[in-house]
């Protein structure tokens, strides 16, 4: 099929494609093509598979005479009167009335000034929207589609597709442009499941699942249509993590490291305390990855406060001893130093001297410290990303430590693997994840869990307070600090602007230094700080020179002041529940009672929610659970969050169940298949690779 647009000067020819710029679609210029853009759409295919957030029955017209308020409704009618009109408070608006046999029907367009050319009496109209009341009944700014004139040339009368818009584009444009995408490039649309895994999987054509999607014929259809798109959309997920994990375990091995050397019984021996019993295990499991002759790839799970530190340290101690070169990156500066200073305390029985790699300091220090990286001098290196700097270059990079992994990227966690030429990876989180999404949010790795926190901690008691209480808190606070411990005040800070915010925050900690704790010593600490100043902040309130160190989120993780027994944090109903129970985690991390106090006023159920749940609930994995319930999958798993790409159509958590037999479907077809070759697989590994190959660097089966 050739298409023919004649342009100015031009006629250019064209055979449509998938991956043809959405501007060679009927009905879509430059503008349109740069609003689509706005929408994620750039091809041809990006616009089959903008799929619709809701749709709209207009199967049944009912009689004007039988709508009543707050009913949602389609009617069909007559134009009878059409007056445009401006008023002060609305701005422009076109009102007309609607005549079917039964009775009338005022409908007010608002900001419309455009539809005052289109409506005309005795003109016929479909039109669907919720029943009001001024008055008499009526709709406002109703969806409406004019007789003989169909937005997109289909009946008036079906489910019609509700797409997300963008300033400028307006539903009926969008429903044609999908309408003439679907005529011209449906046929194109390869299928990659062939007919036999179609009938045993029982799914119906893609052909036919693109098609009902944007236009079902019935709501019965719309499921069928979703159902086929989710799996595929899964399926090309989890081959692309099964594969990853296989690639992985083939790669070319790497030598099997003494995994008991007698730096790490010496390490052991040194620490002030005696590992847990879940510590004990999950250690035998790394030293046995680290001997396996096969990088490691293991994710090291563990709520806040239960060790996971020292075990990367272990980790350290035993590839450094077997003479390669360890780094351990941290998401936030103030983590970055704090794990530098753990680590050159803890380390120095081993006579090991850790780098700390900062961003943004130049100059000599700098210099040296990337030479003695690149030498191979530097044999543990902590940092933040600035690890993972172009500039800086390994000697020999033997294991890689990703700390709070669910801040960073899985881009950032590639890249840092990249320094090296096959180093072990350990990645850890506190961010529990529902048991049944960890094989697909860490497909390739392997999973270790730390389900035990030392012994002596006590239940962090948290306590959730009106603005009222904050005296009594505060009081509570000096009684505290009276007894010889510290606390943390942390603040949301929500300014508009960083300087107002700034302001908000100086002055905020002016007056708790000034009057409400007098006498006290007080520390602040923000975003804005240099690292050099956060540092040392951090440090005087380590040393025990800070009573109250007043704070934004910047204390949100990692950070770790065993003396330390209040969180207060105010305005708790701004922060999400993943962030409360971080900062809640600044605490209880020694055997003395520790307390958390929410002070918040929540306007929102969700609000209410979150703080009802931190006040009843310390168990990570109950709060992610909550979590996930009340935000939502889409924003409880931010692609960040994961790494992985965004989904269009299916949800991680509402489809689990197709989620996970795509999962065994796909380590079926890799079982028999491995290489994706034989012929009927060949479709879904074109597009497979056209999907993630340069994503994720998922796959080497290219
Ligand atoms: P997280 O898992 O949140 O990263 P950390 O590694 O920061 O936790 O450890 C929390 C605190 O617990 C630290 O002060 C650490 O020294 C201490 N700790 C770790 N393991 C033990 C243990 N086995 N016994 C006692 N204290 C421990
Ligand atoms: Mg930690």
């Amino acid at each position: 099929m050739l298409v023919f647009i004649r342009g100015k000067s031009e006629i250019q020819k064209l055979e449509p494609q998938l991956d043809s710029p959405v501007k060679y679609l009927k009905g879509v210029g430059p503008r349109r093509a740069f609003l689509l853009g706005r929408l994620g759409v750039a091809t041809v295919e990006d616009m089959l598979y903008f799929f619709p957030r809701a749709y709209q029955d207009r199967r049944t017209v009912r009689p004007i005479a039988s709508l009543r308020e707050g009913d949602f409704a389609t009617v069909a009618g007559t134009i009878k009167s059409l007056r445009a009109s401006r008023t002060r408070r609305a701005g422009e608006l076109v009102r007309i009335l609607v005549s079917d046999s039964s009775g009338s029907l005022v409908c007010t367009f608002f900001h419309q000034p455009y539809l005052k050319e289109q409506f005309a009496a005795g003109r016929e109209l479909v039109l669907t929207g919720k029943v009001s009341r001024y008055r008499n009944l009526q709709m406002v700014n109703p969806e409406f589609i004019l007789v003989g004139e169909a937005d997109d040339g289909s009946s008036e009368f079906r489910i019609v597709p509700i797409y997300p818009l963008t300033e400028g584009l307006r539903q009926p444009a969008l429903r044609r442009i999908v309408k003439n995408a679907l005529q011209s490039h449906l046929p194109l649309v390869p299928d990659m499941l062939p007919a036999e895994l179609r009938e045993l999987w029982k799914v119906i054509p893609l052909d036919r699942a693109l098609s009902s999607i944007h236009y079902p014929p019935d709501p019965a259809a719309i499921q069928k249509a979703r159902q086929r798109l989710i799996l595929d959309e899964f399926l090309l997920l989890q081959l692309g993590l099964v594969l990853r994990r296989r690639s992985a375990a083939a790669r070319p091995g790497v030598p099997r490291l003494d995994s008991s050397p007698a730096l790490l019984d010496r390490f052991l021996q040194s620490l002030p305390y005696r590992l847990t019993r879940a510590q004990d295990r999950v250690l035998a499991e790394i030293q046995a990855d680290l001997a396996s002759g096969r990088p490691m790839n293991r994710l090291l799970h563990g709520d806040v406060g239960s060790g996971k530190t020292v075990l990367a340290l272990a980790a350290m101690a035993i590839v450094r001893a077997n003479g390669y070169q360890c780094a351990i990156m941290a998401p936030t500066e103030i983590l970055a130093s704090q794990h530098h200073l753990t680590a050159t305390r803890m380390l120095a029985p081993l006579g090991l001297k850790p780098v700390l790699l900062r961003a943004g300091v130049a100059g000599k220090l700098k210099r040296e410290s990337l030479e003695e990286i690149a030498s191979g001098r530097a044999g543990i290196v902590v940092g933040t990303q600035a690890v993972i700097q172009e500039k800086v270059a390994f000697d020999r990079l033997g294991l890689a430590v990703i700390d709070e992994q669910h801040k960073f990227g899985v881009m950032e966690r590639a890249s840092l693997k990249k320094k090296g030429r096959s180093p072990h990876v350990l990645v850890m989180t506190a961010t529990p994840i529902p048991r049944t999404l960890t094989l697909t949010l860490y497909g390739d790795l392997d999973v270790s869990v730390v389900d035990q926190l030392p012994p002596g901690r006590k239940k962090v008691k948290t306590y959730w307070i009106g603005s009222d209480k904050l005296p009594r808190a505060y009081d509570f606070i000096r009684r505290e600090t009276g007894r010889g411990r510290q606390a943390f005040i942390v603040y949301p800070l929500v300014e508009e602007s960083e300087k107002l915010r700034l302001k908000a925050a100086r002055e905020m900690f002016g007056h708790l230094r000034e009057s409400v704790f007098r006498g006290l010593r007080l520390g602040l600490i923000h975003g804005r700080m240099s690292a050099g100043e956060k540092e040392e902040t951090m440090k005087r309130f380590r040393d025990r020179e800070i009573d109250i160190l007043v704070s934004t989120v910047v204390v949100e993780i990692g950070i770790d002041i065993p003396n330390a027994t209040v969180m207060l944090v105010e305005n708790a109903e701004r922060f999400g529940l993943a962030q409360l129970h971080q900062l809640r985690g600044r605490v209880g991390r020694s055997e003395a009672q520790a307390y958390c106090i929410l002070q918040g006023n929540p306007r929102t159920e969700s609000g209410r929610q979150r703080l009802e749940a931190m006040r009843d609930i310390d168990d990570g994995f109950l709060i992610a659970q909550e979590d996930l319930e009340i935000r939502g999958p889409g924003e409880f798993f931010g692609t960040r969050q994961h790494g992985l790409p965004e989904l269009r159509i299916g949800s991680m958590v509402a489809d689990v169940r197709l989620l996970e037999f795509a999962r065994r479907q796909a380590e079926k077809i890799i079982a028999d298949d491995p290489g994706l070759s034989r012929p009927r697989h060949l479709p879904i590994r074109e597009r497979l690779l056209k999907k993630y190959r340069d994503r994720l660097e998922l796959i080497e089966i290219g």
